[in-house]
Protein backbone atom coordinates (compact mmCIF):
# COMPACT_ATOMS: atom_id res chain seq x y z
CA UNK A 1 0.00 0.00 0.00
CA UNK A 2 1.40 3.19 -1.17
CA UNK A 3 0.68 6.67 0.45
CA UNK A 4 1.98 8.97 -1.46
CA UNK A 5 1.69 13.22 -0.68
CA UNK A 6 1.65 16.32 -2.96
CA UNK A 7 4.86 17.86 -3.35
CA UNK A 8 4.82 21.51 -3.15
CA UNK A 9 8.26 24.36 -2.42
CA UNK A 10 10.48 21.14 -2.16
CA UNK A 11 7.93 19.13 0.75
CA UNK A 12 5.71 16.47 1.06
CA UNK A 13 2.33 18.00 2.15
CA UNK A 14 -1.14 16.61 3.05
CA UNK A 15 -4.27 17.98 1.23
CA UNK A 16 -6.10 20.72 3.19
CA UNK A 17 -9.49 18.53 3.09
CA UNK A 18 -9.48 15.67 4.88
CA UNK A 19 -10.17 13.64 1.74
CA UNK A 20 -8.02 11.28 -0.22
CA UNK A 21 -8.43 9.18 -2.90
CA UNK A 22 -7.68 5.77 -3.66
CA UNK A 23 -5.88 4.12 -5.96
CA UNK A 24 -7.57 0.63 -7.52
CA UNK A 25 -5.29 -1.96 -9.17
CA UNK A 26 -7.92 -2.24 -12.62
CA UNK A 27 -7.29 -5.81 -13.00
CA UNK A 28 -8.94 -7.08 -9.62
CA UNK A 29 -10.01 -3.71 -8.01
CA UNK A 30 -7.50 -3.66 -5.26
CA UNK A 31 -6.78 -1.04 -2.72
CA UNK A 32 -2.64 -0.18 -4.22
CA UNK A 33 -2.81 3.49 -2.97
CA UNK A 34 -3.82 6.79 -1.59
CA UNK A 35 -2.94 10.18 -2.41
CA UNK A 36 -3.87 13.85 -1.13
CA UNK A 37 -7.11 15.59 -2.71
CA UNK A 38 -5.26 18.98 -3.03
CA UNK A 39 -7.60 21.83 -2.30
CA UNK A 40 -7.16 25.45 -4.42
CA UNK A 41 -5.29 26.39 -1.34
CA UNK A 42 -2.16 24.37 -2.35
CA UNK A 43 -2.67 24.33 -5.73
CA UNK A 44 -1.89 28.56 -5.11
CA UNK A 45 0.93 27.41 -2.82
CA UNK A 46 2.67 25.28 -5.41
CA UNK A 47 1.70 28.71 -8.24
CA UNK A 48 3.53 30.93 -5.74
CA UNK A 49 6.34 28.25 -5.31
CA UNK A 50 7.25 27.69 -9.28
CA UNK A 51 6.27 31.23 -9.34
CA UNK A 52 9.42 32.15 -7.48
CA UNK A 53 11.73 29.44 -8.41
CA UNK A 54 11.06 30.55 -11.97
CA UNK A 55 14.14 33.15 -12.15
CA UNK A 56 17.12 31.46 -10.08
CA UNK A 57 15.85 27.83 -11.92
CA UNK A 58 16.17 30.46 -15.68
CA UNK A 59 19.04 31.83 -14.73
CA UNK A 60 21.47 28.41 -13.90
CA UNK A 61 24.03 28.31 -16.89
CA UNK A 62 22.13 25.22 -18.85
CA UNK A 63 24.49 22.88 -18.22
CA UNK A 64 23.77 23.25 -14.36
CA UNK A 65 20.00 22.39 -15.89
CA UNK A 66 21.23 19.39 -17.60
CA UNK A 67 23.37 17.93 -14.55
CA UNK A 68 20.22 17.56 -12.55
CA UNK A 69 18.32 16.43 -15.37
CA UNK A 70 20.74 13.92 -16.31
CA UNK A 71 20.98 12.76 -12.37
CA UNK A 72 17.20 12.14 -12.38
CA UNK A 73 17.77 9.74 -15.62
CA UNK A 74 20.36 7.72 -13.63
CA UNK A 75 17.72 7.75 -10.47
CA UNK A 76 15.02 6.43 -13.09
CA UNK A 77 17.17 3.79 -14.35
CA UNK A 78 18.34 2.59 -10.75
CA UNK A 79 14.52 2.41 -10.09
CA UNK A 80 13.50 0.96 -12.91
CA UNK A 81 11.72 -1.97 -11.64
CA UNK A 82 10.10 -0.87 -8.58
CA UNK A 83 8.44 2.13 -11.03
CA UNK A 84 7.34 -0.35 -13.18
CA UNK A 85 5.52 -2.31 -10.54
CA UNK A 86 3.72 0.39 -8.86
CA UNK A 87 2.90 1.13 -13.07
CA UNK A 88 1.45 -2.16 -13.71
CA UNK A 89 -0.69 -2.17 -10.35
CA UNK A 90 -2.60 0.99 -10.93
CA UNK A 91 -2.43 0.91 -14.61
CA UNK A 92 -3.17 -2.56 -15.54
CA UNK A 93 -0.36 -2.91 -18.63
CA UNK A 94 1.90 -6.24 -18.79
CA UNK A 95 4.76 -5.91 -16.64
CA UNK A 96 7.21 -6.27 -19.38
CA UNK A 97 5.56 -3.15 -21.70
CA UNK A 98 5.32 -1.09 -17.75
CA UNK A 99 9.40 -1.58 -17.66
CA UNK A 100 9.69 -0.55 -21.57
CA UNK A 101 7.43 2.38 -20.86
CA UNK A 102 9.69 3.48 -17.50
CA UNK A 103 12.75 3.18 -19.77
CA UNK A 104 11.00 5.42 -22.34
CA UNK A 105 10.81 7.80 -19.87
CA UNK A 106 14.02 8.04 -18.83
CA UNK A 107 15.22 8.29 -22.31
CA UNK A 108 13.52 11.79 -22.40
CA UNK A 109 14.88 12.75 -19.37
CA UNK A 110 18.40 11.78 -20.81
CA UNK A 111 17.60 13.68 -23.98
CA UNK A 112 16.64 16.88 -22.66
CA UNK A 113 19.39 16.78 -20.65
CA UNK A 114 21.48 16.98 -23.79
CA UNK A 115 18.97 19.35 -25.19
CA UNK A 116 19.26 21.99 -22.50
CA UNK A 117 22.45 22.90 -23.55
CA UNK A 118 21.80 23.80 -27.15
CA UNK A 119 19.02 26.40 -27.04
CA UNK A 120 20.94 29.13 -29.02
CA UNK A 121 19.66 32.33 -30.25
CA UNK A 122 20.71 34.30 -33.91
CA UNK A 123 21.90 37.81 -34.66
CA UNK A 124 20.29 39.08 -37.70
CA UNK A 125 21.55 41.41 -40.37
CA UNK A 126 20.11 44.77 -39.76
CA UNK A 127 18.78 47.41 -42.64
CA UNK A 128 20.76 49.90 -41.68
CA UNK A 129 24.47 50.37 -40.68
CA UNK A 130 23.77 51.83 -37.26
CA UNK A 131 21.56 49.02 -35.89
CA UNK A 132 22.16 44.91 -34.57
CA UNK A 133 19.68 42.88 -34.42
CA UNK A 134 19.64 39.93 -31.90
CA UNK A 135 17.15 37.12 -31.16
CA UNK A 136 17.05 35.06 -27.46
CA UNK A 137 14.98 31.97 -27.16
CA UNK A 138 13.95 32.64 -23.17
CA UNK A 139 11.95 30.63 -20.91
CA UNK A 140 7.80 30.48 -21.55
CA UNK A 141 7.78 30.33 -17.09
CA UNK A 142 5.36 28.59 -15.27
CA UNK A 143 3.91 25.47 -16.74
CA UNK A 144 1.48 23.56 -15.90
CA UNK A 145 1.63 20.21 -16.81
CA UNK A 146 -1.74 17.82 -17.15
CA UNK A 147 -1.05 13.91 -17.58
CA UNK A 148 -2.95 11.25 -18.49
CA UNK A 149 -3.42 7.36 -17.10
CA UNK A 150 -2.80 5.53 -20.30
CA UNK A 151 1.47 6.24 -20.14
CA UNK A 152 1.32 7.32 -16.47
CA UNK A 153 5.45 7.77 -16.75
CA UNK A 154 6.47 8.93 -20.02
CA UNK A 155 3.69 11.37 -20.52
CA UNK A 156 5.11 13.28 -17.37
CA UNK A 157 8.67 13.46 -18.44
CA UNK A 158 7.96 13.70 -21.79
CA UNK A 159 6.46 17.19 -20.80
CA UNK A 160 8.32 17.78 -17.63
CA UNK A 161 11.92 16.99 -19.37
CA UNK A 162 11.76 19.77 -22.12
CA UNK A 163 10.55 22.23 -19.59
CA UNK A 164 13.01 21.95 -16.78
CA UNK A 165 15.83 21.94 -19.75
CA UNK A 166 14.32 25.48 -20.83
CA UNK A 167 13.83 26.77 -17.26
CA UNK A 168 10.59 26.57 -16.95
CA UNK A 169 9.68 25.61 -13.20
CA UNK A 170 6.39 22.60 -13.54
CA UNK A 171 3.01 22.20 -11.67
CA UNK A 172 2.53 18.41 -12.51
CA UNK A 173 -1.06 17.42 -12.23
CA UNK A 174 -1.54 13.60 -13.17
CA UNK A 175 -4.37 11.07 -13.74
CA UNK A 176 -6.32 10.04 -10.68
CA UNK A 177 -6.08 6.87 -12.26
CA UNK A 178 -2.13 6.95 -11.82
CA UNK A 179 -0.70 8.79 -9.20
CA UNK A 180 1.38 6.54 -7.45
CA UNK A 181 3.98 5.98 -10.58
CA UNK A 182 4.05 10.09 -10.86
CA UNK A 183 4.76 10.38 -7.19
CA UNK A 184 7.42 7.96 -7.47
CA UNK A 185 9.08 9.79 -10.35
CA UNK A 186 8.81 13.20 -8.75
CA UNK A 187 10.49 11.33 -5.34
CA UNK A 188 13.52 10.73 -7.73
CA UNK A 189 13.64 14.71 -9.01
CA UNK A 190 13.88 15.45 -5.20
CA UNK A 191 16.45 12.49 -4.48
CA UNK A 192 18.20 14.10 -8.02
CA UNK A 193 18.38 17.98 -5.91
CA UNK A 194 16.59 19.14 -8.15
CA UNK A 195 15.85 22.79 -6.62
CA UNK A 196 11.95 23.35 -4.90
CA UNK A 197 9.41 25.17 -6.52
CA UNK A 198 10.97 23.58 -9.65
CA UNK A 199 8.89 20.23 -10.07
CA UNK A 200 5.64 20.24 -8.09
CA UNK A 201 2.94 17.69 -7.59
CA UNK A 202 -0.92 18.60 -6.65
CA UNK A 203 -3.17 15.51 -7.23
CA UNK A 204 -6.77 15.18 -6.84
CA UNK A 205 -9.92 16.41 -8.24
CA UNK A 206 -9.08 17.51 -11.93
CA UNK A 207 -11.48 20.37 -12.73
CA UNK A 208 -10.91 22.09 -9.23
CA UNK A 209 -7.22 21.98 -9.88
CA UNK A 210 -7.55 22.14 -13.80
CA UNK A 211 -9.98 25.60 -12.47
CA UNK A 212 -7.19 26.81 -10.33
CA UNK A 213 -4.54 26.35 -12.70
CA UNK A 214 -6.27 28.21 -15.98
CA UNK A 215 -7.44 30.85 -14.20
CA UNK A 216 -4.16 32.18 -12.38
CA UNK A 217 -2.09 34.51 -14.67
CA UNK A 218 0.86 33.44 -13.52
CA UNK A 219 0.80 30.03 -14.87
CA UNK A 220 1.86 31.28 -18.24
CA UNK A 221 1.97 27.54 -20.40
CA UNK A 222 -0.68 24.72 -20.03
CA UNK A 223 0.71 21.24 -21.81
CA UNK A 224 -1.64 18.69 -21.69
CA UNK A 225 -2.59 14.85 -22.58
CA UNK A 226 -5.90 13.47 -22.72
CA UNK A 227 -9.43 13.91 -24.45
CA UNK A 228 -10.03 16.11 -27.45
CA UNK A 229 -12.83 17.19 -25.31
CA UNK A 230 -10.70 18.04 -22.48
CA UNK A 231 -8.18 19.33 -24.64
CA UNK A 232 -10.95 21.52 -26.06
CA UNK A 233 -11.92 23.12 -22.94
CA UNK A 234 -8.39 23.70 -21.70
CA UNK A 235 -7.62 25.83 -24.67
CA UNK A 236 -11.00 27.78 -24.17
CA UNK A 237 -9.89 28.44 -20.54
CA UNK A 238 -6.22 29.36 -21.38
CA UNK A 239 -7.60 32.37 -23.45
CA UNK A 240 -8.77 34.38 -20.82
CA UNK A 241 -4.78 34.70 -19.67
CA UNK A 242 -3.53 33.33 -23.37
CA UNK A 243 -1.63 30.77 -21.91
CA UNK A 244 0.57 28.61 -24.31
CA UNK A 245 -0.67 25.78 -25.14
CA UNK A 246 0.33 22.39 -26.43
CA UNK A 247 -2.03 19.98 -26.83
CA UNK A 248 -1.93 16.31 -27.44
CA UNK A 249 -5.05 14.89 -27.76
CA UNK A 250 -7.36 11.99 -29.39
CA UNK A 251 -6.74 9.91 -32.44
CA UNK A 252 -7.93 8.02 -35.00
CA UNK A 253 -5.47 5.79 -36.89
CA UNK A 254 -5.68 4.58 -39.66
CA UNK A 255 -3.48 0.93 -40.83
CA UNK A 256 -3.24 0.95 -44.55
CA UNK A 257 -2.34 -2.83 -45.42
CA UNK A 258 -1.18 -2.67 -49.90
CA UNK A 259 -1.12 -5.98 -52.11
CA UNK A 260 2.48 -5.29 -52.19
CA UNK A 261 2.84 -5.39 -48.17
CA UNK A 262 5.33 -7.40 -46.49
CA UNK A 263 3.29 -9.86 -44.77
CA UNK A 264 5.03 -10.65 -41.59
CA UNK A 265 5.49 -7.20 -40.98
CA UNK A 266 2.19 -6.10 -41.29
CA UNK A 267 1.04 -8.91 -38.96
CA UNK A 268 3.72 -7.91 -36.70
CA UNK A 269 2.49 -3.63 -36.92
CA UNK A 270 -1.24 -4.85 -35.36
CA UNK A 271 0.12 -6.06 -32.36
CA UNK A 272 2.46 -2.93 -31.72
CA UNK A 273 -0.04 -0.35 -32.63
CA UNK A 274 -3.45 -1.80 -31.36
CA UNK A 275 -2.89 -4.79 -28.78
CA UNK A 276 -0.21 -2.84 -26.93
CA UNK A 277 -1.76 -1.47 -23.54
CA UNK A 278 -4.97 -3.02 -24.47
CA UNK A 279 -5.41 -0.36 -27.20
CA UNK A 280 -5.30 1.89 -24.92
CA UNK A 281 -3.38 4.82 -26.94
CA UNK A 282 -3.88 7.91 -28.59
CA UNK A 283 -1.68 6.12 -31.86
CA UNK A 284 -3.90 2.78 -31.12
CA UNK A 285 -5.08 1.78 -34.90
CA UNK A 286 -8.71 2.14 -35.21
CA UNK A 287 -9.24 1.68 -38.67
CA UNK A 288 -7.97 -1.18 -40.81
CA UNK A 289 -8.18 -0.72 -44.57
CA UNK A 290 -6.73 -3.63 -46.31
CA UNK A 291 -6.17 -3.84 -49.90
CA UNK A 292 -8.40 -6.65 -51.78
CA UNK A 293 -5.15 -9.03 -53.11
CA UNK A 294 -4.08 -9.15 -49.08
CA UNK A 295 -7.18 -9.63 -47.44
CA UNK A 296 -7.72 -12.96 -46.62
CA UNK A 297 -4.05 -13.75 -45.83
CA UNK A 298 -4.11 -10.61 -43.37
CA UNK A 299 -6.99 -11.11 -41.54
CA UNK A 300 -6.03 -15.22 -41.19
CA UNK A 301 -2.65 -14.32 -40.14
CA UNK A 302 -3.77 -11.40 -37.57
CA UNK A 303 -6.47 -13.86 -36.47
CA UNK A 304 -3.59 -16.78 -35.88
CA UNK A 305 -1.81 -13.76 -33.27
CA UNK A 306 -4.79 -12.48 -31.65
CA UNK A 307 -5.55 -15.98 -30.37
CA UNK A 308 -1.67 -16.49 -28.70
CA UNK A 309 -2.88 -13.08 -26.37
CA UNK A 310 -2.99 -13.73 -22.91
CA UNK A 311 -5.50 -11.62 -21.06
CA UNK A 312 -5.40 -10.90 -17.31
CA UNK A 313 -3.03 -9.11 -14.55
CA UNK A 314 -0.65 -7.32 -15.95
CA UNK A 315 1.77 -8.42 -12.81
CA UNK A 316 1.71 -12.08 -13.84
CA UNK A 317 4.49 -12.30 -16.31
CA UNK A 318 2.54 -14.65 -18.59
CA UNK A 319 0.05 -11.88 -19.33
CA UNK A 320 0.56 -10.42 -23.26
CA UNK A 321 -2.42 -8.16 -22.04
CA UNK A 322 -3.98 -5.85 -19.23
CA UNK A 323 -7.56 -4.92 -18.36
CA UNK A 324 -9.30 -1.76 -19.36
CA UNK A 325 -8.57 0.67 -16.62
CA UNK A 326 -12.03 1.02 -15.21
CA UNK A 327 -16.31 0.29 -16.05
CA UNK A 328 -16.44 3.48 -18.15
CA UNK A 329 -13.32 2.40 -20.53
CA UNK A 330 -14.89 -1.29 -20.59
CA UNK A 331 -18.50 0.25 -21.76
CA UNK A 332 -17.48 2.26 -24.37
CA UNK A 333 -16.11 -0.65 -26.19
CA UNK A 334 -18.75 -2.86 -25.53
CA UNK A 335 -20.55 0.02 -26.59
CA UNK A 336 -18.91 0.19 -29.95
CA UNK A 337 -19.30 -3.35 -30.81
CA UNK A 338 -22.38 -3.62 -29.57
CA UNK A 339 -23.58 -0.71 -32.31
CA UNK A 340 -21.26 -2.58 -35.07
CA UNK A 341 -22.42 -5.69 -34.77
CA UNK A 342 -26.28 -4.30 -34.45
CA UNK A 343 -25.36 -2.40 -38.08
CA UNK A 344 -24.48 -5.48 -40.19
CA UNK A 345 -20.59 -6.35 -38.72
CA UNK A 346 -19.68 -9.31 -39.21
CA UNK A 347 -17.88 -10.93 -36.10
CA UNK A 348 -14.27 -13.45 -37.10
CA UNK A 349 -12.83 -13.43 -33.48
CA UNK A 350 -13.59 -12.33 -30.04
CA UNK A 351 -16.22 -9.77 -29.32
CA UNK A 352 -16.49 -11.36 -25.49
CA UNK A 353 -15.56 -9.11 -22.54
CA UNK A 354 -15.25 -10.76 -18.66
CA UNK A 355 -15.55 -8.50 -15.11
CA UNK A 356 -13.47 -10.24 -12.58
CA UNK A 357 -13.95 -8.60 -9.66
CA UNK A 358 -16.63 -7.36 -6.52
CA UNK A 359 -15.11 -3.68 -7.25
CA UNK A 360 -17.64 -2.37 -9.71
CA UNK A 361 -14.90 -0.28 -10.85
CA UNK A 362 -11.93 -2.65 -12.02
CA UNK A 363 -11.97 -6.34 -13.12
CA UNK A 364 -12.59 -5.52 -16.58
CA UNK A 365 -11.29 -7.66 -19.22
CA UNK A 366 -11.74 -7.50 -23.16
CA UNK A 367 -10.90 -9.99 -25.68
CA UNK A 368 -8.82 -8.98 -28.84
CA UNK A 369 -11.90 -8.99 -31.51
CA UNK A 370 -12.16 -8.85 -35.15
CA UNK A 371 -15.20 -7.38 -37.01
CA UNK A 372 -15.63 -7.51 -40.41
CA UNK A 373 -17.61 -5.39 -43.09
CA UNK A 374 -17.71 -2.21 -40.84
CA UNK A 375 -19.07 0.65 -42.48
CA UNK A 376 -18.91 4.71 -41.77
CA UNK A 377 -22.11 5.09 -39.59
CA UNK A 378 -20.42 2.69 -37.36
CA UNK A 379 -19.26 4.66 -33.86
CA UNK A 380 -16.07 2.43 -33.87
CA UNK A 381 -15.11 4.05 -37.66
CA UNK A 382 -15.86 7.51 -35.86
CA UNK A 383 -15.20 7.45 -32.43
CA UNK A 384 -11.93 6.52 -30.47
CA UNK A 385 -12.63 3.39 -28.89
CA UNK A 386 -9.79 3.34 -26.58
CA UNK A 387 -9.63 -0.91 -26.72
CA UNK A 388 -8.24 -3.88 -28.14
CA UNK A 389 -10.72 -4.13 -31.36
CA UNK A 390 -9.52 -4.28 -34.97
CA UNK A 391 -12.57 -3.32 -37.45
CA UNK A 392 -11.63 -4.43 -40.99
CA UNK A 393 -12.42 -3.05 -44.44
CA UNK A 394 -11.58 -3.49 -47.93
CA UNK A 395 -10.43 -1.34 -50.23
CA UNK A 396 -9.57 -1.57 -54.03
CA UNK A 397 -7.15 1.89 -55.10
CA UNK A 398 -4.69 3.76 -53.23
CA UNK A 399 -6.84 6.49 -54.26
CA UNK A 400 -9.73 5.41 -52.12
CA UNK A 401 -7.25 4.19 -49.04
CA UNK A 402 -6.04 7.47 -49.11
CA UNK A 403 -9.68 9.43 -48.89
CA UNK A 404 -10.98 7.03 -46.11
CA UNK A 405 -7.50 7.80 -43.99
CA UNK A 406 -8.29 10.74 -44.30
CA UNK A 407 -11.80 11.03 -43.41
CA UNK A 408 -11.48 11.76 -40.27
CA UNK A 409 -11.63 14.68 -38.00
CA UNK A 410 -8.21 13.68 -35.87
CA UNK A 411 -4.99 13.76 -37.20
CA UNK A 412 -2.38 11.99 -35.40
CA UNK A 413 -1.20 8.67 -35.90
CA UNK A 414 -1.65 6.85 -39.38
CA UNK A 415 0.25 3.56 -40.99
CA UNK A 416 1.19 2.27 -43.80
CA UNK A 417 2.10 -1.00 -44.94
CA UNK A 418 3.46 -1.27 -48.85
CA UNK A 419 7.26 -2.45 -50.41
CA UNK A 420 7.11 -0.19 -53.05
CA UNK A 421 8.88 2.84 -52.14
CA UNK A 422 7.21 5.46 -54.49
CA UNK A 423 4.12 4.49 -53.38
CA UNK A 424 5.34 4.45 -49.34
CA UNK A 425 6.42 8.07 -50.05
CA UNK A 426 3.09 8.74 -51.64
CA UNK A 427 0.87 7.57 -49.39
CA UNK A 428 2.48 9.03 -46.29
CA UNK A 429 2.80 12.71 -47.96
CA UNK A 430 -0.95 12.67 -48.49
CA UNK A 431 -1.94 11.61 -45.02
CA UNK A 432 -3.25 14.01 -42.97
CA UNK A 433 -1.53 13.21 -40.32
CA UNK A 434 1.20 14.30 -37.86
CA UNK A 435 3.09 10.68 -37.38
CA UNK A 436 2.98 7.96 -39.97
CA UNK A 437 4.81 4.81 -39.54
CA UNK A 438 5.50 3.68 -42.93
CA UNK A 439 5.98 0.00 -42.33
CA UNK A 440 6.61 0.61 -39.20
CA UNK A 441 3.65 -0.64 -36.08
CA UNK A 442 5.66 1.92 -33.15
CA UNK A 443 6.76 4.98 -34.35
CA UNK A 444 7.04 7.06 -31.29
CA UNK A 445 10.65 7.43 -29.69
CA UNK A 446 12.54 10.60 -27.64
CA UNK A 447 13.99 12.03 -30.74
CA UNK A 448 11.26 12.51 -33.14
CA UNK A 449 8.81 15.06 -33.16
CA UNK A 450 5.22 13.75 -31.84
CA UNK A 451 2.04 15.43 -32.16
CA UNK A 452 -1.38 16.01 -34.33
CA UNK A 453 -2.98 17.58 -37.07
CA UNK A 454 -6.81 18.47 -36.75
CA UNK A 455 -8.54 17.85 -34.07
CA UNK A 456 -5.64 16.10 -32.23
CA UNK A 457 -3.79 18.53 -30.69
CA UNK A 458 -1.58 21.41 -30.97
CA UNK A 459 2.37 21.16 -30.98
CA UNK A 460 5.13 18.74 -30.79
CA UNK A 461 6.80 16.82 -28.11
CA UNK A 462 10.20 14.71 -28.69
CA UNK A 463 13.29 15.63 -30.21
CA UNK A 464 14.91 19.27 -30.78
CA UNK A 465 11.08 20.47 -31.62
CA UNK A 466 10.05 19.47 -28.14
CA UNK A 467 12.01 22.21 -26.56
CA UNK A 468 10.30 25.40 -28.84
CA UNK A 469 6.83 24.84 -26.94
CA UNK A 470 9.00 26.25 -23.81
CA UNK A 471 10.51 28.73 -25.46
CA UNK A 472 9.63 32.46 -26.30
CA UNK A 473 11.18 34.16 -28.93
CA UNK A 474 12.41 37.91 -28.11
CA UNK A 475 14.82 40.42 -30.17
CA UNK A 476 16.56 42.98 -28.86
CA UNK A 477 16.73 45.60 -31.99
CA UNK A 478 19.68 47.68 -31.11
CA UNK A 479 21.14 51.48 -31.92
CA UNK A 480 24.57 51.98 -31.64
P1 LIG B 1 -9.57 10.14 -20.29
O1 LIG B 1 -10.99 10.30 -20.75
O2 LIG B 1 -8.74 9.31 -21.16
O3 LIG B 1 -9.42 9.82 -18.83
P2 LIG B 1 -9.16 12.94 -19.78
O4 LIG B 1 -8.94 13.97 -20.81
O5 LIG B 1 -10.44 12.94 -19.02
O6 LIG B 1 -8.90 11.56 -20.51
O7 LIG B 1 -7.98 12.96 -18.73
C1 LIG B 1 -6.66 13.33 -19.01
C2 LIG B 1 -6.12 14.21 -17.90
O8 LIG B 1 -6.92 15.39 -17.86
C3 LIG B 1 -6.21 13.60 -16.52
O9 LIG B 1 -5.10 14.02 -15.74
C4 LIG B 1 -7.48 14.19 -15.99
O10 LIG B 1 -7.47 14.21 -14.57
C5 LIG B 1 -7.41 15.59 -16.56
N1 LIG B 1 -8.69 16.29 -16.62
C6 LIG B 1 -9.93 15.77 -16.80
N2 LIG B 1 -10.86 16.73 -16.73
C7 LIG B 1 -10.20 17.90 -16.52
C8 LIG B 1 -10.61 19.27 -16.35
N3 LIG B 1 -11.89 19.62 -16.37
N4 LIG B 1 -9.64 20.19 -16.15
C9 LIG B 1 -8.35 19.84 -16.10
N5 LIG B 1 -7.92 18.59 -16.25
C10 LIG B 1 -8.81 17.62 -16.46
Amino acid sequence: MEEKKLYINGEWLDGSGSEVIQVLNPANGEVVGTVPAAGKKEVIQAIEAASEAFDAWAALPARRRATYLRRWYELMGEHKESIAQILTLEQGKPLAEARGEVAAAGRFLEWYAEEAVRVTGEIIPPSSENKRIMVLRQPVGVVAAITPWNFPASMITRKIAPALAAGCPVILKPASQTPLTAAAIVELAHEAGIPKGVVNLVTGSATLIGKALMEDGRVRKITFTGSTEVGKMLMRQSADTMKRVSLELGGHAPYLVFDDADLEQAVAGVIQAKIRNAGQMCVAVNRFFVQEGIYDAFVSRVRTELKKINTGNGLDESVTMGPLINQKAYQKVVDHVTDARELGAGLLYGGNGRHESDHPEAGYFYEPTLLTNVTDEMKIMREETFGPVLPLRRFETEEEALRLANDSRYGLAAYVYTQSLSRGIRVSEKLQYGVVGLNDGGPATVQAPFGGFKESGIGREGGHHGMDPFLEIKYISIGI
